[in-house]
């Protein structure tokens, strides 16, 4: 149980981890993406803004060359410089340029474009760092915006020379950027321009512009500084949390602001016109992709682990089903085990009660038969005596001839008895199926001449080879003769044949002319027996013994009822030749 906790802890973590993983890898991916892009559209925006402003930085230098406007800066001062001025206000017109001014050396406007107006003619701007940028002998810029009704200026000031290369004043052009940001309002991004200051003086969205992304309160304590701008205008910046992201910067402001909740922060320097260009880029793109890729491994792994447990399910059920095959083969197998041990056993039984009953029956047969020779013996020798004494000499000699007769047929089933002992339960060879009939056609032979019983055997003349053991054959043949008498008991004339004949196989048939067999299909079963019990053979083993000596042959025996009457016992055996 605590095993499996850990475990599903452990698939739990793992699969966090790895949609973490995920999450990181497509937000960073699609940062990398969102910054190359955000690069690219701020140095487009800083070029634009750099380039035109070049349309007005060229202008003082070219008026600088005028001789007009040389030859006006060392003019009397009481004088008018209105002609000046007109001229001045035409250039503007051309340029586009807010207001153009004519400086002397000390830095006094002596003439302006916007001369009708409310004009900075008779204004010193002598501490103004592009005046001073321009007498140093280089092209000075500034910004600034004087009054809360004008427009944000920028100015880019040059310097005047006499004849000698003297700097005898300045030319200074005023430039109004609400015209340029006009053309860059549609902009997605937010791109704004920071001074010095940190004043956002430049701007694609309104509500940014005059925001100190700086010290406000520093920027306003110093008095200088502060002046070129409409101090009053001046705010602070929106509030926003600046954090550092996979090595970026990010804004995240939590108010509702014209700005993304969440964006990028890139800058690039602009040392052109003094100022640095700023970029804000919505990361919701980049979260939405990374919220959608962790999203479809999220589905995948959950895929995957059903996909898992469902295997493991299958292989689960398999293995149970295995199992109980297995107990199922097992407790077969001991069954049939236990059911070969007890039919094995129960074979043994039979064949040990089959070789006492065959010994009983041979044992019964033999004492018989030595029995009547020997009584013979002993009334002929009796007779011989009686016989000698009378000196019938003749007849003597004819009962001797009795006697060494019969004497020589004991001597026989002595041997058959002798041959039957040592041949027991050698294996199968060739033999002499004429010789077996023959043999116990002789044992059976006192027991079928006092029934009566009529032999019909035609000998073959020569020996009959088949696969077999001699004793084994001898008692089935025995075992169907004495079947055969025994059935015929009652009969007037009872008669049996034998008869041997040959195709592919070797047959004996043994046919008598009783009342036939009761039941056919139920002879062969051990134990089936219609005589009755305890009448010396009434065992019901004879046959089914028989059946199973044959068949250890190689051969059968089949019993049915003759179509004249009687019962009729076929035994096949294989052809010694065969094999
Ligand atoms: P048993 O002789 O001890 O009865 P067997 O197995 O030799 O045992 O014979 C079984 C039965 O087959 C006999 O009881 C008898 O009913 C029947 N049987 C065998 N041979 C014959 C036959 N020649 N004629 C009629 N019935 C027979």
């Amino acid at each position: 149980m605590l095993k499996r906790v850990v475990i599903i802890l452990l698939i739990g973590l793992t699969a966090v981890s790895l949609l973490w993983g995920v999450w990181r890898w497509s937000y960073n991916e699609a940062l990398v993406q969102l910054e190359v892009r955000g690069q690219g559209n701020l140095s487009l925006a800083s070029d634009r803004l750099v380039s035109q402003f070049g349309r007005y930085r060229q202008l003082p230098v070219v008026l600088s060359d005028n001789p007009v406007l040389r030859e006006a800066v060392v003019r009397d001062p009481k004088e008018s410089f209105q002609d000046i001025s007109i001229f001045l206000e035409r250039a503007a017109d051309v340029t586009g340029a807010l207001d153009i001014l004519l400086l002397d050396r000390s830095g006094t406007t002596l003439a302006a474009a916007n001369w009708q107006d409310d004009s900075f003619i008779g204004v010193n701007f002598a501490g103004r760092p592009d005046f001073v940028r321009a007498m140093n002998g280089a092209l000075g810029f500034y910004h600034s915006q004087e009054n809360a009704d004008d427009p944000r200026g920028f100015y880019f000031t040059t310097a005047l020379r006499d004849g000698l290369g003297n700097i005898t004043g300045g030319i200074s052009i005023k430039v109004d950027l609400e015209v340029l940001e006009v053309e860059w309002r549609g902009d997605p991004e937010i791109i704004f321009f920071t001074d010095a200051n940190g004043v956002i003086f430049i701007a694609n969205r309104h509500s940014l512009l005059l925001r100190v992304y700086g010290d406000y309160d520093e920027l306003l304590s110093n008095e200088k500084e502060s002046q070129r701008y409409v101090r009053a205008q001046l705010q602070t910046m929106f509030p926003f949390a600046e954090d550092e992201k996979f090595g970026r910067t990010r804004w995240v402001q939590s108010e509702d602001f014209e700005i993304p909740l969440r964006s990028l922060y890139l800058k690039t320097p602009l040392p052109v016109i003094g100022m640095t260009g700023n970029i804000l880029l919505d990361l919701k793109p980049v979260e939405e992709q990374a919220r959608l890729r962790t999203a479809l491994a999220a589905a995948f792994l959950v895929m995957l682990g059903l996909l898992i447990m469902n295997l493991l399910q299958r292989r689960r059920t398999l293995a149970d089903l295995l199992k109980i095959e297995e107990k199922a083969t097992a407790e077969l197998e001991i069954r049939v085990a236990d059911r070969t041990a007890q039919l094995q056993s129960a074979n043994e039984h039979l064949v040990q009660a089959g070789k006492l009953a065959a010994l009983g029956q041979m044992s019964a047969g033999i004492s018989h038969e030595l029995n009547q020779p020997l009584a013979a013996i002993q009334s002929y020798a009796e007779n011989a005596v009686i016989l000698l004494e009378r000196e019938r000499t003749a007849d003597v000699s004819k009962n001797l001839g009795q006697i060494s007769s019969l004497a020589g047929r004991m001597g026989r089933i002595i041997r058959n008895l002798r041959a039957f002992s040592r041949k027991e339960g050698e294996p199968a060879g060739e033999v002499d199926l004429v010789k077996v009939v023959e043999d116990t056609l002789e044992l059976a032979g006192i027991r079928l001449r006092e029934k009566n019983v009529v032999v019909h055997w035609v000998k073959p003349t020569k020996p009959v080879l088949v696969i077999g053991g001699g004793v084994r054959l001898q008692q089935v043949v025995l075992n169907l003769i004495s079947n055969a008498t025994d059935a015929m008991e009652v009969q007037s004339d009872p008669q049996i044949w034998l008869d041997i004949s040959r195709s592919n196989a070797v047959y004996l048939k043994v046919r008598d002319n009783g009342p036939g067999l009761e039941d056919k299909d139920k002879i062969f079963e051990p134990f089936y027996t219609t005589k009755p019990i305890g009448e010396g053979d009434g065992m019901g083993l004879g046959l089914s013994i028989s059946y199973g000596i044959v068949q250890s042959f190689g051969g059968q025996i089949v019993g049915e009822n003759h179509n004249d009457g009687g019962a009729v016992f076929r035994i096949e055996l294989t052809p010694a030749e065969a094999k």
